[in-house]
């Protein structure tokens, strides 16, 4: 069964889309540490990061950074953090968060976003990259 990041990237499901290219697709974390948390997921579906081939690793790491420099500008930070856990989700992502401190960082808290909001923060991210 294809994983909900798949369903995402297909148009199954909605989500806020930041950026797509032909291997790689970026939109906002639905439940997000601070607002602009943004996933960057292979269009391959493998679950863990470790077991990618080498080029669409080292692929979806030059698209988290193109993706993180954006998020850098749009959203007022510190500095944009960027993770992988996968726990929740069996198909790799790259979080790229926006960093005030260590709590943006813990996955602890939590930032309420309405619909609204969401929307705005991905016009504003998508408009720098
Ligand atoms: P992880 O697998 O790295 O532990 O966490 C998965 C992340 O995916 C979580 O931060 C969670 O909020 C996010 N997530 C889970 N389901 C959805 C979804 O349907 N849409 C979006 N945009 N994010 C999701």
């Amino acid at each position: 069964m294809s994983s909900i990041f798949t369903k995402i990237i297909k148009g199954e499901i909605p989500a806020y889309k930041i950026a797509e290219d032909e291997h790689f697709f970026a939109f906002l974390d639905i439940n997000p540490n601070a607002r602009g948390h943004t996933l960057c997921v292979p269009k391959k579906e493998v679950d863990k990061l470790l077991d990618l081939d080498e080029s669409t690793y080292i692929g979806l790491m030059a698209f988290s950074r193109k993706v993180g420099k954006a998020i850098e500008a749009a959203i007022p930070c510190d500095r944009v953090g960027m993770t992988v856990i996968g726990l929740e989700v069996p198909h790799v992502h790259v979080h790229l968060i926006p960093l005030q401190s260590m709590k943006n960082a813990t996955f602890q808290y939590k930032e309420h976003m309405t619909p609204e909001l969401f929307e705005e923060t991905a016009k504003q991210i998508r408009k720098k990259l």
